[in-house]
Formats: structure tokens, C-alpha cells, sequence
């Protein structure tokens, strides 16, 4: 008898715990057909970091780092903080082995005194930043705000772009003053559990879908490592609410697991909205659902659960 008082009461407490906190989202989840995840900062640890920087003009790489450095000194993404610290680290680290000591502490103040004068700095949602230096247009970015832009991207640096991508690894192009002057490859390694969840999803006979804004060769890499056969990649920031919805047009029930601005809408036009622990504010907001532990394991939780209590209660 007090086990099953206990069990009716957790069962009670998590019915009432999600009824009031996000409406019918936990009976929602044992319905769930398809988990849609983001890939940077979701399924990715979201802690990116440089491999490499190649120069394919003239420029100096130093130079070329002061450069993609200060027109990313603006950005809150997740790739500028990488170029800024692959940046700074090129420049302080490099030469000076022995006097590490405090500078990282006083990063920010290096920093300020070392970067170039910005004018005219915009983000352009899902393909990289712009800006003015020394009277010159300086381009930030993916293919598309390159190639958009009229630039033309010698075929050497092209070989080297899908060679990266071919490696799971994300590619920033550089453009100053109209003419293509280098890249940076970036990684961005899986969350440890991510493998593991998606092989459970499919066990539980749900089908996992990888979401980005990322260009496709970089998402099949990453999507082939974790395991999800079914990538949507290359969507600007509005379409990722349009790709949850095209999924619900048969009735079928989706989740949406995410963790940035861009990931907001499709949230919030999800059955069940998974915002990450740590994510962006607004992101938290448009969810049902917040991992507070930031591990993924926790949508398997979650539908677990959902089957548990509501095969229970009825
Ligand atoms: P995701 O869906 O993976 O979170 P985003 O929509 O934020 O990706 O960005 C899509 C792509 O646009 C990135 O993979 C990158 O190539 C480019 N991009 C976006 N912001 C920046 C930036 N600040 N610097 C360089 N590239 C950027
Ligand atoms: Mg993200």
C-alpha cells in the first residue's frame, strides 16, 4: 500500500508540477514522433574553437586575426567569441610563452586597446557580420554573405572550405574591401551524451531530425557522427518555425529541442519546446520545457515519463 500511495503521488505532483507550468506539454511528450534538434549549442557543446586560420591573399595572418577580430567584437555568436579568443591568443600567447600570467584576466582591457575601430556594424542573421574599418567594407561570414556580396572566392580557398566542412568543421570567410582575404575553420565537438539519445529516440521509435543554420556539407558530417539521418540544414533564422510545422502538416507530434534566439519560434510553434539550460533567455521563454542540466538525456526523460504517467492514470 505505501508504495503504490507513493507512486500515485509522484504520478500527481509531476501531473500537476507540468499542468501548471506548462499546460499539457508533459501529455503532449508520449506522443512525440519526431525530436527536431539544433545543431550549434544543442546537440554541439556550443563551446567553439578555431582549428585553423589561412591567409589567401597578401595579408599578414596577424594582421588578418586583428581584422576578423575586431569585426567580431560586436557579435554575440558563439563563432565571434571563438575568433576573438584564437585571436587573442595568437597574439599574446604565441610569442610570449613566459608572460601568460594575467593576461587572460585582463582580456577585456587587451583586447579594447588592440582591436581596430568598427563603423556601420550590422549581424546578418544567419550568414555572419559586416562592418566598416579604416573606410573599408569587411565581410564576416558564410559562402552565401560572401558570394552575395559579389565577392569571388578563389578556387584554392573553395578546395580548402570543403575540405574543412568535409571534417564536421564550420568555415568563416573573410572579405575586406571586396576582395576574398582568408578563412578560419571552427569545431564545435558533440555533447558527450548526444550519440547516445539519438540511438534511445529511435529505440522508443522516435525519429530524430538535425536543424541548422550551418551549411550542408559541415551538417551531414556532424549529423553522420551523432547518428541522425534526417538533416535540414541551411535554414536562415525564420525558417526554422516553418521546417516544425511542415513536420506537424500530417497530425504528427513534434518536439523541438534548441537553444539560441534563432531557435525561438520553432519552439514555440513545437508541441513540446525543449529550451537548453544555459541557452538564451528567449529561448527559455518560448519553451515547455527547460534542461536545466543541459544534457539531452533529459528528452528521453521526458517522453519516458509522459508514457509512464499518462498509461497510469488512465
Ligand atoms: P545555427 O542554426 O547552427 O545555430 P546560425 O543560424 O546562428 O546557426 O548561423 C548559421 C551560419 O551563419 C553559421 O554556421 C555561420 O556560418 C554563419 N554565421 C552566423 N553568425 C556568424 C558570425 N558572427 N560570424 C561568422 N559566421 C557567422
Ligand atoms: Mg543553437
Amino acid at each position: 500500500v505505501p508504495i503504490v500511495i507513493t507512486l500515485s503521488v509522484a504520478t500527481f505532483c509531476v501531473w500537476f508540477l507540468c499542468g501548471w507550468l506548462g499546460g499539457d506539454a508533459l501529455e503532449r511528450a508520449q506522443n512525440v514522433n519526431y525530436v527536431v534538434f539544433d545543431k550549434t549549442g544543442t546537440l554541439t557543446q556550443g563551446k567553439a574553437v578555431v582549428t585553423t586560420a589561412k591567409v589567401f591573399s597578401g595579408m599578414d595572418l596577424g594582421d588578418f586575426l586583428t581584422l576578423v577580430a575586431s569585426a567580431e567584437a560586436s557579435s554575440e555568436h558563439p563563432l565571434a567569441k571563438a575568433v576573438l579568443d584564437y585571436a587573442f591568443h595568437f597574439h599574446f600567447f604565441g610569442k610570449l610563452p613566459s608572460s601568460k600570467d594575467g593576461i587572460e584576466q585582463r582580456k577585456d582591457e587587451v583586447l579594447s586597446k588592440w582591436l581596430l575601430e568598427t563603423e556601420d556594424f550590422s549581424a546578418v542573421p544567419g550568414k555572419g557580420v559586416q562592418c566598416s574599418i579604416n573606410g573599408k567594407h569587411v565581410l564576416v561570414g558564410n559562402r552565401t554573405l560572401i558570394t552575395e556580396n559579389g565577392v569571388t572566392i578563389p578556387p584554392e580557398a573553395e578546395r580548402f572550405l570543403v575540405d574543412l566542412e568535409s571534417n564536421a568543421k564550420t568555415g568563416i570567410l573573410v572579405a575586406y574591401d571586396g576582395d576574398f582575404v582568408g578563412l578560419m575553420g571552427i569545431t564545435d565537438p558533440l555533447k558527450r551524451e548526444a550519440a547516445v539519445v539519438v540511438e534511445g529516440l529511435k529505440k522508443l521509435g522516435v525519429h530524430p531530425v538535425m536543424l541548422t543554420g550551418d551549411n550542408w556539407r559541415t551538417a551531414q558530417a556532424v549529423a553522420k557522427e551523432v547518428g541522425i539521418e534526417d538533416v535540414r540544414a541551411e535554414v536562415m533564422p525564420a525558417g526554422k518555425a516553418d521546417v516544425v510545422r511542415s513536420l506537424q502538416k500530417d497530425g504528427s507530434v513534434v518536439a523541438m529541442v534548441g537553444d539560441g534566439i534563432n531557435d525561438s519560434p520553432a519552439l514555440a510553434a513545437a508541441d513540446v519546446g525543449m529550451a537548453i539550460g544555459g541557452g538564451t533567455d528567449i529561448a527559455i521563454e518560448a519553451a515547455d520545457y527547460v534542461l536545466v542540466r543541459n544534457n539531452l538525456e533529459d528528452v528521453i526523460t521526458a517522453i519516458d515519463l509522459s508514457r509512464k504517467t499518462f498509461s497510469r492514470i488512465r
